[in-house]
């Protein structure tokens, strides 16, 4: 096999100039940090920084945060246990064991859903695969805790924790089924997504 030697490249030999040219990017640079710094300081300008948790966050309607379950007009889950949503999870952190429900109007429910936060990396997929607006993902942004165990969102807590005031109802009519895979959202069901800032 033939060997290719490659000439070596050239040495720079201007080193003032290289060592001018970073000198006067670094001043520049500094120039227009301390600029700001100086305006921010003496109330000239607006400074960006948000100084939370005094003050809060904003995002865009279609931030994805916490997720929770949506109810149904009885207060029970909404939820029926089709697994669609933890086939979808790429993370596969959505635990669900189904349960056979008493009423014969309800198929299944779920009788433990269960998220490990941590695994989540909050693609919102889950909330796009429930054919029944069962499963969303609020605007809530504040995800902090202590204990292992609490990372593990249960179904209680999806369902009704605090900040979601008595819980949410889906915005699906309770004897739609799974049928409804490709429907489109009516004009009162986006404006009913909008309103529970659904994306
Ligand atoms: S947001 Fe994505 S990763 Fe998180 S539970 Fe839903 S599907 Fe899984
Ligand atoms: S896709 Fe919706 S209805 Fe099906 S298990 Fe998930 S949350 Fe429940």
């Amino acid at each position: 096999m033939a060997i290719i030697r490659v000439p070596r490249p050239p040495r720079d030999t201007n080193v003032f100039a290289a060592a001018w040219g970073y000198t006067t990017t670094i001043c520049t640079g500094l120039t227009l940090t301390l600029t700001i710094f100086f305006r921010q300081l003496l109330k000239r300008e607006k400074s960006e920084t948000v100084e939370w948790p005094e003050q809060p966050a904003t995002y865009g309607e279609r931030f994805k945060g916490k997720h929770f379950l949506t109810k149904r007009e009885d207060g029970q889950v909404r939820c029926t246990a089709c697994f669609l949503c933890a086939t979808a999870c790429p993370a596969q952190c959505i635990h669900i064991e189904a349960g056979q429900h008493p009423s014969n109007e309800i198929e299944k429910f779920p009788v433990r859903f269960e998220i490990d936060i941590l695994r989540c990396v909050f693609c919102g997929y889950c909330e796009e695969a429930c054919p029944v607006d069962a499963i969303r993902l609020g605007p809530e942004y504040a995800i902090v805790d202590t204990s292992e165990k609490k990372w593990v969102y249960t179904k209680d807590y999806l369902a009704d924790r605090p900040a979601l005031q008595g819980g949410i109802h889906s915005i699906k009519p309770e004897n739609e089924k799974h049928t409804s895979i490709g429907h489109e959202p009516t004009a009162g069901e986006r404006k009913s997504q909008a309103h529970h800032g659904h994306s």
